[in-house]
Parts: C-alpha cells; sequence; structure tokens
C-alpha cells in the first residue's frame, strides 16, 4: 500500500537531513520503550519486592541454590532457618554485616556434599539494604526511561511534522500551480466548491496521513522490534523458551483484523472527502449568491440544501468511524487471549512472578506499536482516497499548452483567419461548423447573431480558451498552436462582460495588464478609458482597494477599468465582449469616444447587442446556428439579409 505513496516520496528528499535525525530519534524511542520498560522489570523488581532485600547476594536465590548447586529438598530446608535467622540477626545490627556473612557462609558450606561443595563459589554478601538515595534512584529508573523517551519521541514527531508540512506545501502549491494552467473546460465540468475541497480538506487529509505513517512508520516497528529483542533475550536467559514462543505466536494473529477492516475502509474514506467537496461546494455557491438569497427568499431553501448535504457528510463519515473503532477491541481482546495463554504457561512452568511481569511488560510493548501500526493503515486508506482526488486534478491532462517547437512571437500584426473550423464542448452538438473566414490586420469585427450562435465561443478560439475540434485558427499565418500560448495571449486584450477585479487597490488592479508600466502610463490608460476623474473622487485615489471582485464599484466604474486595462495592455488584438453593456447612457458617448481610440489600428472582434456599437465596424459577421451566414458592412447586410435586418430593426424598436 505504501508504494501508492511512492511518486511523493521525492518531495521527501529535500528534506533528508531532517528525516534522517526523525528516523534516529524514532529507533530510540522505539528501543527505550520496547525493551527498557521490560529490562527495568526484570532488574527492579526483585530488588524492590525481592526476597533479597534484606541481605541476600544473588546467589542466595534459592531459584540459584536449587538450580545450580542441584540442592535436595532436605538442604534446603535445613537452610532456610539459618537463612532467616540471618537476615533477623542484620536487621537488628546492620553494622554486624561481615561477622554475619562469614557465619551464614560456613554453616551453608557444612550443609553441602563435598561435590556440591566444589561448585560453591562463595561471594562476600551485599548490603542490599537500600539507603533512601538508592531507592530513588531505583525508583527512578522509570520517568529516566521515559525522559528518554519522550525527548526521542517529541523530536520524531516535531521534525517529522515539520517535514511533513512541507511536502503538504509543495502538494498544495503543486496543485494550485496546476489549476492556473488546466483548460477552462475543466472549470466547467467541476464546481469551485470541489476543487477549493481538494486543495484544502484533501491535502490536510494527506498532510495528516503522511505525518502519522512517517510518525508511526519508525517508532512502532522500533518498539516491536525492542519487545520482541528483549522476549528472546529473555528465553535465552531463562527456562521460558517455550513459553516466549507461545506468546509470540499471537503476534502475528492480530494483523488479521488489520487487514479485514483496511479493506472495508478504503472505500468510504473516498467517499467522505467527496462529501466533504459537495459541503464546500454548497457553502461557496451560497456565498457567491448572497444578494440572489435574499432577493428570492431563499433562505430556508439554503439551509435544507446545506443541511442535506452535511447530513449525508456525516452518514459516510460514521460508516467509517463505524469500522475504524472496531479495530483496537479487537486487537486488544486478541492481545488478552495471547496473556491468559501466557499466564497459564507461567503456572505450569513454575515461573517466578518478576519472570512473569517482565514479560507481560514486554508483550505489552509489543501489541501497543501493531494497534499503531493497524490505525496508521486505516489512516493510509484515508490518505489514499485523499490522494486519489488530488491527483485527479494533478494528473488532468493540459491540453492547451506550448509544443515542443513552439514559435515565439514578439508583436503580432493581428491578421486573424478561421479556416474550416469546428468546435463542440464535451462531445456536444457542434457549436460552430466548419467555418472560413479572414480577419485583416487592423479590421473592426463585429459579431452579431441570436443568443447562443457561438459568437462567444468563435470569439474564445483567438486567445486559445479552447482549441478548435477541426480546423485551425491563424494568426499572421501561424497556426495559433504553434505559437508560444504566453507570446500569443500578451497580443490579445480581453474586455469581458462582467470584469473581475481583484481585492487590491485600482493601480495594481489596472498594472495586471501590463506589468512593466510606469505610474504615468496607468494613469494615461485610465484617462483614456475615461476612469481618472472618478478614481481620483475616491479620497485614497489610485490607492483605493476594490474589495472582493470589486465590490465596491459601480459596474459601469469596473467596466471603465477594465477598459483602462486594454488601454494599458496596447495588443495588437482587441476582444470586447458586451464591453459597454454596464455603462449608464450618460457616460456612454464618451466611452464609445474612448473605445474608438482604443480600436485604432488594432483587429478587434466585438460581441455586442447593441448597434450602436457597431455599425462603425469595417467587417459584420452574422451568426446562425454556429455558422457565419453573412459578412460585410452594415449598410450591405441591412440592404441584403434578412437575419441582420430583423436584428437591427428589432434594436431600433420598429
Ligand atoms: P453566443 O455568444 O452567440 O450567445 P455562445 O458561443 O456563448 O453563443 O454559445 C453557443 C452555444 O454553445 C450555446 O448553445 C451555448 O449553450 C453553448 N455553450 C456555450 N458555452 C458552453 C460551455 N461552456 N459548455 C457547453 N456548452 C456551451
Amino acid at each position: 500500500m505504501l508504494s501508492r505513496f511512492r511518486p511523493y516520496f521525492s518531495y521527501l528528499r529535500p528534506h533528508r537531513g531532517l528525516l534522517a535525525a526523525a528516523i534516529i530519534c524514532g529507533i530510540i524511542y522505539g528501543l527505550a520503550y520496547g525493551a527498557g520498560v521490560p529490562l527495568m522489570a526484570k532488574t527492579i523488581f526483585p530488588i524492590i519486592f525481592g526476597q533479597e532485600k534484606t541481605t541476600l547476594p544473588e546467589h542466595w536465590d534459592q531459584n540459584q541454590l536449587t538450580r545450580k548447586l542441584q540442592l535436595t529438598p532436605a538442604q534446603l530446608t535445613r537452610f532456610e532457618p539459618l537463612l532467616s535467622r540471618a537476615a533477623e540477626d542484620f536487621k537488628a545490627n546492620s553494622a554486624a554485616r561481615e561477622e554475619i556473612d562469614a557465619r551464614l557462609e560456613r554453616q551453608f558450606t557444612e550443609l553441602l556434599t563435598p561435590e556440591q561443595r566444589a561448585d560453591f563459589k562463595p561471594k562476600p554478601f551485599i548490603n542490599r539494604e537500600l539507603t533512601t538515595l538508592q531507592l530513588w534512584l531505583i525508583a527512578l529508573w522509570l520517568p529516566a526511561i521515559f525522559v528518554i523517551r519522550g525527548v526521542a519521541g517529541y523530536l520524531n514527531s516535531y521534525l517529522i511534522q515539520l517535514v511533513g508540512t512541507r511536502v503538504l506545501e509543495t502538494i498544495r502549491l503543486d496543485y494550485f500551480a496546476k489549476l492556473q494552467i488546466l483548460p477552462l473546460s475543466f472549470f466547467q465540468t467541476r464546481s469551485t466548491g470541489d476543487l477549493l475541497s481538494r486543495g484544502l480538506a484533501d491535502a490536510n487529509q494527506l498532510q495528516a496521513t503522511l505525518t502519522n505513517t512517517a510518525n508511526e512508520i519508525i517508532k512502532s516497528p522500533a518498539t516491536l522490534l525492542g519487545a520482541i529483542g528483549f522476549l528472546i533475550y529473555q528465553a535465552y536467559s531463562t527456562q521460558g523458551v517455550v513459553l516466549v514462543l507461545v506468546t509470540l505466536s499471537i503476534v502475528p494473529l492480530s494483523v488479521l483484523p488489520i487487514r479485514y477492516i483496511g479493506k472495508k475502509l478504503i472505500k468510504r474514506a473516498g467517499h467522505i472527502q467527496r462529501e466533504l467537496g459537495a459541503v464546500t461546494n454548497c457553502m461557496t455557491e451560497n456565498l457567491s449568491a448572497t444578494r440572489e438569497v435574499r432577493a428570492y427568499g431563499l433562505e430556508s431553501r439554503e439551509i435544507g440544501r446545506f443541511r442535506t448535504v452535511s447530513q449525508t457528510l456525516i452518514r459516510v463519515q460514521m460508516k467509517f468511524v463505524k469500522y475504524e473503532k472496531l479495530l483496537t477491541p479487537l486487537i486488544e481482546v486478541i492481545s488478552t487471549i495471547g496473556i491468559s495463554i501466557t499466564l497459564v504457561y507461567a503456572y505450569r512452568a513454575h515461573l517466578s512472578l518478576t519472570t512473569f511481569t517482565t514479560i507481560l511488560a514486554a508483550l505489552y510493548a509489543s501489541y501497543e506499536p501493531i494497534k499503531k501500526l493497524g490505525s496508521l493503515n486505516n489512516d493510509l486508506k484515508r490518505g489514499i482516497g485523499s490522494l486519489d482526488r488530488i491527483e485527479e486534478v494533478l494528473h488532468a491532462p493540459v491540453p492547451i499548452r506550448d509544443a515542443p517547437n513552439a514559435l515565439p512571437l514578439p508583436r503580432a500584426s493581428g491578421a486573424l483567419a478561421f479556416e474550416k473550423v469546428s468546435f463542440a464542448y464535451q462531445a456536444q452538438e457542434p457549436v460552430l461548423r466548419e467555418i472560413t473566414i479572414a480577419i485583416p490586420a487592423g479590421t473592426v469585427c463585429a459579431l452579431v447573431g441570436p443568443s447562443g450562435a457561438g459568437k462567444s465561443t468563435f470569439a474564445n478560439l483567438v486567445p486559445r480558451f479552447f482549441d478548435p475540434v477541426a480546423g485551425r485558427v491563424t494568426l499572421d499565418g501561424h497556426d495559433l498552436r504553434s505559437l508560444r500560448l504566453a507570446d500569443l495571449r500578451r497580443n490579445i486584450a480581453v474586455v469581458s462582460q462582467d470584469p473581475v477585479l481583484f481585492n487590491d487597490t485600482i493601480f495594481n488592479n489596472l498594472l495586471i495588464a501590463r506589468p512593466e508600466a510606469s505610474v504615468a502610463d496607468v494613469e494615461a490608460a485610465a484617462r483614456a478609458a475615461f476612469a481618472h476623474d472618478f478614481i481620483c473622487g475616491f479620497p485614497e485615489g489610485y490607492a483605493t482597494v476594490v474589495g472582493e471582485r470589486g465590490a465596491r464599484l459601480s459596474g459601469g466604474q469596473k467596466q471603465r477599468l477594465a477598459l483602462a486595462r486594454a488601454f494599458l495592455r496596447a495588443a495588437p488584438i482587441l476582444i470586447l465582449d458586451e464591453a459597454t453593456s454596464a455603462l449608464d447612457s450618460e457616460s456612454e458617448a464618451a466611452i464609445q469616444q474612448a473605445l474608438k481610440k482604443l480600436m485604432v489600428g488594432k483587429t478587434v472582434l466585438i460581441i455586442a447587442h447593441r448597434f450602436s456599437t457597431i455599425r462603425d465596424a469595417t467587417k459584420i459577421l452574422v451568426f446562425d446556428q454556429g455558422h457565419i451566414v453573412a459578412s460585410g458592412t452594415h449598410a450591405e447586410l441591412h440592404a441584403g439579409n434578412e437575419l441582420y435586418r430583423s436584428l437591427y430593426d428589432r434594436q431600433q424598436g420598429k
């Protein structure tokens, strides 16, 4: 499953150093916990709880005595009272330790047979009574382990998180960058909210997965290895080999539920992200229609709509949770079965409590990482769901891009030609059918025709917002597809029906048309578009911030800023899409004048329903149902084309 993420491991490469440090910390963490705790239990418990507490060095331990020297039960029975007496004497007067030691050693030696005596290497008794300081030092072993574990774990998590966020940033940037170059057609089949959700919620989910994975992928196996390593060591050093093997055999069993649940989760993970997209979409759509909601009284309809998507989201989320939360209890039950088996064997093998608790600690330390790896598995499923959604965008084809040997185009003269051009949106009915027309440089060309005839589509082919399905469009004799896209678009100024302004100053909004323009250039353009005066009317003038999408400006003001942009751009080709529709009649005359000035020497495509704007066009193309049914001047068409005449007369109110 990790292989699914392999392409993204390359994102980790720049952060190798951090990652290596994180891995080392993870290993320290795992060993400190997995092996450190059981080892502690093994070493400390006998000191704290063992019978050696008073005076006995290790070789007086009964286990040792019986095993090493093969003491008979009779010998043991005689030895025990001596031992307790020595212990009592010691308690009464610990200063007499050496004397008591010597006595006990002599008495014990007397009990042994000659063979046993040969094996017995007397050691001086060690004072096992702990001073307060010693007791604390021993008791602090556990916090010490946890300090090491804590510091290493903290560093591991922090570093991994750092790497994770950087990787996420890269993915999110890639995603955003991809959104900039995708063709317009891509956005027509997808909702903004969904794309937003992929870039934010899915990217976050992916980050969570990446960091969790990176986190546990080191710590948990390290802990598991530490614990298993300890169990094996324990198997060598005591008689509990069989026991250890049995308990270890339970470990793989706990992997079963992980696999089962994982399968259930993958599908549901994708559903969650999809529904999250629907919720985001519902909200963005609503927020962009605040006026309509109030004007049409849609409040309760909108709330209902939101409730529906929100409830669907909760439903799919709970389906995920249903399986996800099953994992921990299942693994816990399996691990407690392991403990039961250990208990039975412990009884049969006459294990000491110390050995048993030690093994338990190691067992616990090995189930814990299995549990974590299990939930990590769930996390991975969610991450894959999100990755799929992000990749759908990242891997979406970009049909409109520079050809390998794209031609540079410094400044075009502006001669356009359509040669047998057909176009259809997403395999629908053709919207343009075999259009052939030449528009010489400097022609002011008006596109007229009934709504839906294909005028905008025709104009949109020029900046390559779309590419023709058949035929070709040329600029100065070059197929548009052979030119550098950026160069082509630099030669075109578009003034649309609903100009979009960024939430920035007026000055910066104009500057986007030609970033290298000077302040004087910008002002000159604004003057030419009759925008300078109203701009200067604002207290902050050109530094006025226009609000989201230019909310603080009137339609006419926005339109004039759009014209100013076109002046500033000074491109040889100008596309005007109903450019003057939002103008009040007062400024209209002035604007007409400005437009005339703007059009001088340019190839212009005007889409306008208002005939006042287009009567002066050098050439008029009449569109109907995807065909150009007539072309000529106003006088020619009015005399000779019925469709044109009827459109014209209707506008004039005749
Ligand atoms: P006009 O500008 O003459 O009003 P358009 O070029 O906008 O006409 O549209 C021509 C036809 O293409 C219409 O039938 C319209 O419904 C359809 N159309 C326009 N844009 C799209 C689109 N993005 N996706 C699908 N169909 C579209």
